[in-house]
């Protein structure tokens, strides 16, 4: 055990994780602390504090003192611990209220943000949709169709796990998504996304999840590759510090073996290519 426990900290040395969450998020109490001290152990090279800031469920005000809490924890940690330490948020349904969403870009200097979409307008997040009969193409076309809207707004830095839905469609429902229904929106959303120069993070969550494997999987990022995207980042999506930096170095290994050789670090929100 000690021997494996041994070799994840040598495949983690130097990994950078661009997704993850903290006691300011609504789904997590985990403090900051625990995440830097877990990073030492990890050797990572840096993390970002990417706390939910939904625009659709949270007001405002709730939106600042998330954003501002986050900031500042991430201000005063930064430099006591050897990993860097970099500010963020995860800007949830921006398009819901884009006057919200540009408030909170220009509340701090943030290093990184991310773009999600949990659910679509009007409706819940998919985690609580019950998806065990209900009809699958016209909700994940107009999952897409939000994600080319965000894409279109361009003004995140990154595009967080574009396959969401598909965590609880085929990992909670065990359905089976017939990815070639979907490819022209998938097109359409990776074209827009190379135009405007964003990143596509590879969410590493769903190795740790029912679906077992990461948001997006291959089959995504192959046609993100072919149409010429090479933007990439990799986040765990921890939402406690004993998940961080988890599933990213199985996550690098796939995009290195589709071709792919280099991810993004973010500093002021401006990406610096590292190799992978
Ligand atoms: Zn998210
Ligand atoms: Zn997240």
């Amino acid at each position: 055990m000690e021997r494996l426990y041994g070799k994840v900290l040598k495949i983690m040395k130097n990994l950078i994780d661009l997704h993850v969450h903290t006691n300011r998020s609504f789904d997590s109490d985990e403090l900051l602390e625990r995440h830097c001290k877990r990073a030492e152990e990890l050797g990572l090279a840096a993390f970002a504090i990417t706390d939910h800031c939904d625009v659709n469920y949270q007001s405002l005000s709730e939106g600042r003192a998330i954003v501002y809490g986050s900031l500042a924890d991430t201000e005063r940690l930064r430099g006591n611990y050897k990993v860097e330490l970099l500010s963020g948020v995860e800007l949830g349904e921006p398009l819901e209220d884009p006057a919200y969403a540009e408030e909170i870009l220009g509340l701090g200097q943030y290093d990184v943000v991310l773009g999600s979409v949990h659910n679509l307008p009007g409706m819940e997040d998919f985690y609580f949709m019950d998806c065990s009969s209900c009809d699958l193409q016209p909700l994940l076309e107009a999952y897409f169709i939000e994600l080319i809207r965000l894409a279109e707004w361009g003004k995140c830095d990154v595009i967080t796990h574009i396959t969401y839905p598909l965590r609880y469609i085929e990992g909670k429902y065990r359905r089976q998504v017939d990815f070639p229904l979907y490819t022209g929106l998938i097109d359409q959303l990776f074209k827009t996304m190379i135009a405007k120069g964003l990143a596509l993070e590879v969410n590493a969550s769903g190795l740790r999840q029912e679906i077992g494997k990461p948001l997006p999987d291959e089959r995504f990022l192959t046609r993100y590759y072919q149409l010429g995207g090479r933007k990439l980042t990799f986040g765990s999506d921890a939402h406690r510090a004993s998940d961080l930096g988890s599933g990213i170095a199985q996550c690098r290994e796939m995009a290195r073996d589709l071709g792919f050789t280099e991810e993004q670090l973010f500093r002021k929100r401006k990406a610096f290519p590292r190799p992978l």
